[in-house]
């Protein structure tokens, strides 16, 4: 696998509470596009992709659609090295925009997930040979979570694990359980770490080996994975909650109706009565 060069596609969250956190904005950054340097010089054969995430947004920060003429080397480093960073900062400086209003909103990972995954999908069928491209797509997540993509997240990670593409995710701060069922479904490897200090060393010593490999290292041990699905009524994930025998969605409490395929529950019990009388 190492010989044929992988395609590493990188999820990277740009939420708006990025910018508030000034001293962190930079190691991220950095971390994240040393990384992407890191990853093409291991293999000449190696590709990249990088896509950013906000709340409003998702956008491909390398390679770009509009191929831009970019300056040649100057400093002796590799050419390729060069305009990746530059096209990634570029793009970067029209994301991070402080915004007061988006706290309660989250990035849209799931959306540039399923973007990498076209992406990937596309590479293989533009291959001349029809060859199977060797890809995984790496996740950066700094920003909290409210479990409303629940559904597009469990989209993206059946399709992942369709066409077999694992999905690494490495999150800053608190624990995702969304993202973190996704790296188990897709074989992929999920790892959280305290401060964004310490991603850059992580992201080298976990995530730069291809799957193949990783079966070798010494990595820690895989934390058990919170499989709790989250009701369609509040997006909140739920220990315990009412399924539609319908559709299989999710409920945290007894409903009436199921609001997504409208099958109306036949219950005996006298508050089903009373609202039907009022019809
Ligand atoms: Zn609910
Ligand atoms: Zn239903």
């Amino acid at each position: 696998m190492a010989g044929d060069g992988c395609l590493l596609v990188m999820v990277v969250d740009l939420h708006p509470q990025l910018a508030e956190q000034e001293s962190n904005v930079h190691n991220y950054l950095s971390a994240c596009i040393s990384f992407a340097n890191i990853h093409l010089a291991a293999n000449v054969k190696n590709t990249l992709a990088v896509i950013a995430a906000n709340h409003l947004e998702t956008r491909f920060l390398y390679p770009q659609i509009t191929g831009k003429t970019v300056d040649r080397q100057k400093d002796g480093r590799l050419e390729l090295l060069c305009q990746v960073d530059e096209s990634i900062e570029r793009e970067l400086r029209n994301m991070i925009v402080p915004d007061p209003k988006a706290d309660q909103t989250e990035s849209l990972i799931s959306g540039a997930i399923g973007r990498g995954l076209l992406y990937i999908k596309r590479q293989e069928t533009e291959d001349v040979l029809g060859k199977k491209v060797h890809a995984r797509i790496l996740v950066v997540k700094i920003s909290l979570d409210t479990g409303s993509q629940y559904l597009n997240y469990i989209n993206t990670y059946l399709t992942a694990q369709k066409i077999s593409t694992p999905l690494d995710v490495c999150v800053i701060g608190s624990d995702c359980g969304l993202l973190q069922q996704g790296a188990d479904i897709s074989g992929g490897y999920y790892h959280c770490v305290q401060e964004v200090s310490e991603l850059l060393q992580c992201l080298i010593l976990m995530y730069q080996a291809d799957v193949v490999t990783r079966k070798k290292l010494n990595v820690p041990p895989p934390d058990s994975v919170d499989y709790r699905a989250a009701c369609f009524c509040h997006r909140t994930l739920v220990d315990m909650g009412n399924v539609c025998s319908n559709c299989l969605s999710v409920y945290c409490k007894a409903v009436p109706l199921c609001t997504t395929c409208n099958v109306i529950f036949q219950t005996d019990r006298p508050l089903m009565k009373i609202v039907k009388k009022k019809k």
